[in-house]
């Protein structure tokens, strides 16, 4: 259900800057990056560094790093599916296929898949 393809959309269609800004509220530009007050731990100069091209993030102060995935993950408190549920949701992608024949397809060309390798 979670293949490679629909992590891969979910994270082309989802900006980590906005993501961060929407959970600490103030970013500022350092260069082609962005930097901000790191919301895992607490701090007064930001250390916490957003590579918008890469869209990852690291934060010198505490060493978290990661992409979006990681990012709602630390924020929510969550496992990588729920991560990818909730993003998924604010791109407006379904994760399960609407039609429950595409369902069954996806299903049937899976074990197809499996038998083959
Ligand atoms: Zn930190």
């Amino acid at each position: 259900m979670f293949n490679d393809d629909l992590k891969r959309r979910v994270r082309d269609a989802t900006n980590l800057v906005d993501l961060v800004q929407a959970s600490v509220g103030k970013l500022t530009r350092a260069g082609r990056n962005w930097k901000a007050c790191c919301p895992f731990h607490n701090e007064k100069t930001p250390s916490f560094n957003v590579n918008v091209e890469g869209q990852f993030f690291n934060c010198f102060g505490c060493g978290k790093k990661g992409d979006v995935f990681t990012f709602v993950m630390l924020t929510q408190r969550c496992e990588f599916p729920e991560a990818l549920k909730i993003l998924a949701d604010r791109a407006g992608i379904k994760v399960e296929p609407a039609d429950p024949r595409m369902a069954e397809q996806y299903h049937r060309e899976k074990e197809w898949k499996s038998y083959l390798y």
